[in-house]
């Protein structure tokens, strides 16, 4: 096999070392660098499966620097596998910084897939819906967390996040205020690992869940919100209603639904009729 000058981007297990792949461990085995997030953790890994092999380091801080170190080696013939603590790099881990950089210089990036949290959570949630949307991390301030959340509210798609154990409780109680009670939520734990949880419950049942037992704020987290119900076509949401509302007191039926329309975007018949009824019920 010819790995020669081309970057591998290696997954590796989310918590359960059997996850790896035979062929993560045939590239690792024939690289002739490993560019690690963390060169002590990969040792571990590399230690497991016996091999081994050069690591350089390749963090959020240094990734543009090592990632000209990189494209030298590579420019010079060398093959390089880039991995992250654990699970695929570049999702939520460093990695996009260095694929860029080898992808403009013409280098070959060739991905050996494997575990990631966000798929593992999704193939165990039984959420039937056409399409996900992933976030990531939510920011770690509440302002910015929360105004986050608020520009996801309406998403027609699961949401699906990663959060630490010190913030879960945060996070979801911002969660149910913000997406709605109402919604289901699946709480994907220690994936792979000894406690592995998979729990489903509703947003506004979620933090008395968690704060009843402590152990269930521990660990890595997947959570996994279901889809904002699906606006009907005909409906007044309930912005555009309030905005006509407004608009009723001081103008006309029609003036004020042509302003609310233009404002708000909702279907001009739809508040045609809601103003009607609005006036009659006064
Ligand atoms: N690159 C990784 C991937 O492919 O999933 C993600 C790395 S990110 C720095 C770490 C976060 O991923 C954790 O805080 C947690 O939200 C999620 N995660 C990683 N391993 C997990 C596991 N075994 N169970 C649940 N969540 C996990």
């Amino acid at each position: 096999m010819n790995h020669s000058g081309s970057l591998y981007v290696v997954a590796t297990p989310i918590g359960n070392l059997q996850d790896i792949t035979l062929r993560a461990l045939e590239v690792l085995k024939h690289v002739d660098v490993i560019a690690a997030e963390d060169t002590r953790h990969t040792s571990g890994l590399l230690a497991h499966f016996a091999i081994q092999k050069k690591l350089l380091p390749v963090h959020e801080h240094n990734e543009r620097k090592a990632a000209e170190q990189l494209l030298q080696r590579l420019q010079a013939g060398e093959s390089v596998a880039l991995v992250s603590d654990a699970g695929t790099p570049g999702i939520s881990d460093p990695g996009a910084v260095v694929v860029a950089a080898v992808r403009a210089a013409g280098i070959k990036v060739v991905p050996v897939p494997g575990p990631a949290a966000v798929i593992a959570a999704m193939s165990v949630a039984g959420i039937a819906a056409s399409g996900f949307y992933f976030h990531g991390f939510l920011p770690a301030s509440g302002g910015q967390r929360r105004s986050t959340l608020q520009a996801l509210a309406s998403l027609e798609s699961t949401l699906v996040f990663y959060e630490a154990p010190h913030r879960v409780v945060d996070s979801v109680t911002d969660m149910a205020a913000i997406l709605g009670h109402d919604r289901k939520l699946t709480i994907a734990r220690e994936l792979t690992k000894t406690f592995e949880t998979i729990h489903q419950l509703t947003l506004g049942e979620a933090v008395a869940w968690l704060e009843a037992d402590s152990n269930q704020q521990r660990g890595e987290f997947v959570l996994l919100v279901e889809a904002a119900p699906p606006v009907e076509e005909q409906a007044v949401s309930a912005e555009a209603e309030r905005v006509l509302r407004l608009l009723l007191e001081a103008l006309p039926l029609k003036q004020a639904v042509k302003l609310a329309a233009d404002i708000t975007d909702a279907k001009k018949n739809a508040l045609y009729e809601l103003a009607l009824t609005l006036k009659n019920t006064d």
